[in-house]
């Protein structure tokens, strides 16, 4: 249930009323918007409950919530989310850019791809310091040390860094080092980690699992926001199809399909979405016009002698070049890259 505010609620009745509703057993999650407060009460259903809270002290109405999805849904918020970590802004018409390597490899490896990145107009760093790699013999990253080199890149450049955590005992290690937890798409049914990371105050950017379905997808991003982390970021980076041509087939309309059913902001993987690092601009600026949130882009100095994902990869100046196009595409619909 959605329990709506009048607009002159004090912040003390809204505290009370949150404790009544949890006093009959349920979560409360008081969502505080520009026009009024909400709270969304959250649990099983019981009889005459509906009544006794909105006879409650400068309560207004008290409205069910027909999506499973309870607070990523847009009818307990209609008012975008956004989330933000340092210059790093997504959603509420702000388009924020992830950028750099598939892993961390060494020092001048991912300080060449910050600075270049960073000039070139992104606001995020990426590198994954815990890779999940499909094979056991595969690189699997620096672990702390690629950690300690993130946070190296962000006190240099001032880029939030965005960095994959796989199991809920990191989240404390990635965290001391990272501005943005990102749940890779092999984990996002991975629910003691993303209860994990809701208990974190990190943003988090959840992917898309290949083969999730899109209530799935929302229902993950739920378990991070019922333990109280408002600020989930949702990520497409393609789904597992028939299809060979490409690494993953990157569905675009999912970016409108979201927006009509979540005010949290979604944010485009063109990288790992095709896997072909041709395929990323045209994506990319594809993925502006359909109005993403952001985007996350493998950038490597050198591709072809990346540890992980050299074919996806572009150079610095490939990047450059496809932020000059995104930022054409923005301007012209009005949004701000
Ligand atoms: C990555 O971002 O490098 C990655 C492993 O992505 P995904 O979880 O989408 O495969
Ligand atoms: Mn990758």
């Amino acid at each position: 249930m959605i329990v709506v505010m009048k607009k002159s609620a004090t912040e003390e009745i809204i505290q009370s009323v949150a404790t009544r509703i949890e006093s009959l057993g349920l979560k409360a999650h008081v969502i505080v918007g520009t026009e009024r407060t909400v709270i969304a009460a959250i649990g099983e259903k019981r009889d005459g409950e509906a009544e006794t809270l909105s006879g409650l002290d400068e309560v207004d109405k008290v409205v069910p919530i027909l999506a499973p999805y309870k607070v990523a849904s847009l009818e307990t918020k209609e008012e975008p989310t956004t989330v933000r970590s340092h210059d790093l802004v997504m959603g509420g018409g702000h388009v924020g850019v992830i950028a750099g390597p598939c892993s961390v490899e060494n020092e001048s490896q991912i300080l060449e791809s910050a600075r270049a990145v960073k000039a070139a107009g992104a606001t995020g760093l990426r590198g994954g310091a815990f890779k999940p790699r499909t094979s056991p013999y595969s690189f699997q990253g620096l672990k702390e040390e690629g950690l300690k080199l993130l946070a190296a890149a962000r006190d240099e450049t001032g880029l939030a860094v965005v960095t994959e955590v796989m199991t809920p005992q990191h989240v404390d290690l990635v965290s001391r080092y990272a501005d943005v937890l990102q749940i890779g798409a092999r984990n996002m049914q991975n629910y003691h980690l993303l209860q994990a990371v809701g208990e974190s105050d990190k943003p988090v950017l959840l992917k898309r699992g290949p083969s999730a379905a899109m209530d799935e997808f929302l229902l993950a991003a739920e378990y991070i926001l019922d333990q109280g982390n408002p600020n989930v970021v949702l990520c497409e980076r393609g789904v597992r199809t028939f299809e060979t041509h490409t690494r993953f087939t990157l569905p675009l309309a999912t970016v409108p399909f979201l927006k009509e059913r979540t005010h949290l902001p979604i944010v485009i993987d063109p990288s790992h979405g095709t896997g072909i690092a041709t395929l990323v601009p045209p994506m990319a600026a594809a993925a502006i016009a359909a109005e993403c949130d952001g985007l996350i882009i493998e950038v490597h100095p050198n591709p072809s002698e990346a540890l992980s994902d050299g074919a996806q990869s572009l150079t610095p100046e490939q990047f450059s070049d496809t932020m000059n196009r995104c930022r054409a595409i923005a301007t012209a619909i009005g949004r701000s890259i």
